[in-house]
């Protein structure tokens, strides 16, 4: 037995845990007695809540308290399982208790004893029934315990080694001391750090167990919030080229666009140019909805910059989107003299070193690409902003690693991120709190609603004779395959198998084309440039269309499997339609009987407001599913529920009031730790 435990003993030390489960913990990330105590239930059972026969509900696990009221039976079934069964009462109803080859059980469940069971209770025709439920017995002086936590459990732990090695590493949260300031924990209704860690593991009451909660999460979200802004300051102590508007000819500009700004752009493009002004870099985010009109936003401020006598670099998350900005700029720049360069992939190698060159000498002023090249070994003569059109991502970490200390004086491109994510604005305060943010909640004049309709598959005959009458008209389609997993290889098969399909049986006559990950950029481009100049009438695609593309004849939109889609996601691929002057419609098909399934995809029918939605999908799915599950990793909370927007505010609240942070204080040390951590790569835990 262990004479000294301390935080940092490793867990191998721990009574009951060899090398070989040693190994087992690492490989969750456990390796001492401190990452234990943070390795937190994932649900709990509560058994204390124990409900009468007649009352107690069918759709959740429940418990109950019964007395044996019969002989147990059993019974082998035909392939060798031992059935038993037996009859119990509350005195409101009675139960069958069933029990799968627990050969011992017929003995324990004698007539006239006393069981809390608990499990999932059935009613039936013939009465209620709980299969397998856990079964303790009660008689006097047993104290039982009301709350059960459930660890998540990889392959060699089971419940009962976790629990077993969290009772003795229990004692260590008396040593916990607290993050939060007193005056923060008195004044929110907070415990203890080390009551609340140990609340997480053995709870007493579920109303302790949602202090317990509560607290941990208070603290999760506020150093995050605290370390945000600390990045803000931090980033404040660039330097980055002054600007002014001084013989830009920025009217002149303005002039030469097609069409006349919206007041949203027209405010952020002041906003994002009096950060230019500035000789600290910008670090602005425009948040706009699909279609809004942030290009725009980007060339004035790419124009304004070059004129200003500096470099720009634009980045996508894709080729088809880096070039499709990249046409859109050069008809915007080329008649200013402004020389624009693509830089992707399908780019010559022998063109890309000659527009490297170009940048490192100054010739070029503007270059668009993916990220990977423009972030790679390009060097620029005078680099004055960075766009970065993020779509759906977050880049929390990636803008954390962009924060190096304690450089002042370095001289910083300014930095503006456009997200076609429309979060609810609480969220977006939270998840970019280093940033400035500007939103283009407005959508530029004469677009017109897309019509949306849920069907299921009875439909489908019907809705493959509109998208041919649309084609009849002239339009264009897109088909959109269900994502398989993340495996691309099954997604390319999905995809071909399905064009091919459409192509021999429903649309003989009719050329469609096909988009999957698993295309080269050059079968992409050719793709999409069938497509675009309309030799191809229908393209079946994943969600790879998802991002940007802009083909405003295409008017129908079929979406299969539609349940299996977020909302937001949704939205963004309904983005791709209704972009042209004729009317556009978007068809979510889905067989799927879940009632909160079908509520999901009636929003959608609803409404064409990105927030909206955005705001309905967060508080349906949770934040996992929000993101989707590349990103979700990356702003994952522990404790925190980021759509629980009472926490939100008062932790907004509560990072006002903490004035200043002493150094050494716990709360310096977690604010820190962020910093150590994003570097790493590793998640915010
Ligand atoms: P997103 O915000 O999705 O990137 P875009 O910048 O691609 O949107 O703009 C979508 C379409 O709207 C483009 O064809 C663009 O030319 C057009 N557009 C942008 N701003 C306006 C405006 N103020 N008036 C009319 N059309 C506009
Ligand atoms: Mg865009």
């Amino acid at each position: 037995m262990l004479t000294e435990l301390k935080f940092d003993t490793p867990v191998r030390f721990i009574r009951g845990i060899g090398s070989a489960r040693a190994a087992i913990f690492a490989s969750i990330g456990i390796e001492t007695a401190k990452d234990l105590l943070y390795y937190f239930p994932r649900r709990y059972e509560n058994r204390g809540a124990v409900y009468a026969i007649a009352e107690a509900p069918d759709d959740e696990p429940c418990a109950l308290v019964v007395t044996i009221d019969g002989m147990p039976s059993e019974r082998r079934s035909k392939n060798g399982l031992l059935y038993t069964k037996v009859i119990a009462t509350d005195g409101t109803g009675f139960v069958e208790l069933v029990f799968f080859n627990q050969r011992w059980i017929s003995k324990t469940l004698t007539k006239g004893r006393v069981f809390r069971v608990y499990g999932h209770l059935e009613r039936g025709l013939a009465g209620c029934t709980m299969r397998s439920p856990v079964v303790e017995a009660v008689y006097e002086g047993r104290q039982l315990q009301n709350i059960i936590p459930v660890y998540p459990l990889v392959k060699g732990l089971t419940q009962k080694i976790i629990s077993d090695a969290v009772k003795q590493v229990l004692p260590l949260c008396d040593q916990i001391p607290n993050t939060l300031p007193e005056e923060i924990i008195r004044e929110y209704g907070l415990v203890g750090k080390g009551e609340a860690v140990r609340m997480m593991h053995f709870p007493t009451d579920m109303e302790k167990l949602d202090r317990a909660r509560r607290t941990l999460a208070f603290e999760e979200l506020t150093v995050f919030r605290l370390a945000l802004s600390k990045m803000k300051s931090l980033s404040r102590q660039y330097k980055a080229p002054k600007m002014d508007y001084k013989g830009t000819g920025i009217a002149r500009f303005f002039a030469s666009l097609p069409f006349s700004l919206t007041s949203p752009q027209e405010r952020t493009i002041k906003e994002v140019f009096g950060d230019l002004c500035k000789d600290t870099p910008m670090m602005r985010l425009v948040q706009g909805d699909v279609g809004s009109g942030k290009t725009v936003v980007a060339a004035a401020a790419i124009y304004f910059t070059v004129r200003n006598g500096y470099q720009a670099a634009m980045m996508a998350p894709t080729e088809i989107l880096a070039t499709q900005h990249y046409n859109t700029l050069k008809k915007l720049l080329d008649p200013f003299g402004i020389k624009v360069a693509l830089l992707t992939g399908s780019v010559k190698q022998k063109e890309k070193e000659q527009i490297k060159q170009a940048l490192a000498q100054g010739s070029i002023d503007v270059a668009v690409g993916t990220h990977a090249l423009i972030q790679g070994d390009v060097e620029y003569k005078a680099l004055g902003i960075a766009v970065t059109d993020e779509q759906h991502r977050f880049g929390v970490m990636q803008r954390a690693t962009l924060v190096e200390k304690g450089e002042q004086n370095i001289l910083r491109a300014h930095t503006l991120v456009m997200s076609a994510t429309p979060i609810p604005r609480t969220l977006s305060l939270i998840l970019y709190g280093d940033l400035d943010v500007s939103v283009i909640d407005v959508l530029p004049p004469g677009r017109q609603k897309i019509e949306t309709y849920a069907v299921t598959g009875e439909y489908r005959e019907r809705v493959y004779a509109f998208i041919r009458k649309q084609i009849e008209m002239g339009h264009q389609a897109y088909i959109i395959c269900p994502l398989v997993e993340e495996n691309e290889e099954l997604n390319r098969k999905a995809v071909e198998e399905y064009a091919e399909e459409l192509q021999k049986n429903v649309f003989s006559d009719i050329k469609i084309g096909f988009l999957h990950g698993r295309l080269s950029s050059k079968e992409k481009d050719k793709v999409m440039q069938e497509f675009s100049s309309g030799e191809r009438k229908i393209l079946v695609s994943t969600t790879v269309v998802e991002v940007g593309v802009d083909v405003p004849n295409a008017t129908v939109m079929l979406i299969e499997n539609a349940d299996c889609f977020g909302l937001s996601q949704l939205h963004q691929l309904r983005g791709r339609i209704g972009r042209g002057k004729a009317k556009s419609y978007c068809i979510l098909m889905s067989d799927s009987k879940s009632e909160k399934a079908k509520e999901r995809l009636a929003i959608m029918t609803k409404t064409s407001d990105g927030f909206e939605i955005a705001e309905a999908d967060l508080k349906q799915r949770g934040p996992g599913d929000f993101f989707g599950e590349r990103q979700s990793g990356e702003i994952a909370f522990k404790c925190a529920d980021i759509a629980d927007m009472k926490l939100i505010a008062e932790t907004g609240e509560a990072v006002r009031k903490i004035k200043s942070i002493e150094p050494d204080s716990e709360l310096y040390k977690a604010v820190e730790q962020f910093f150590e951590k994003t570097k790493d790569g590793k998640t915010l835990n």
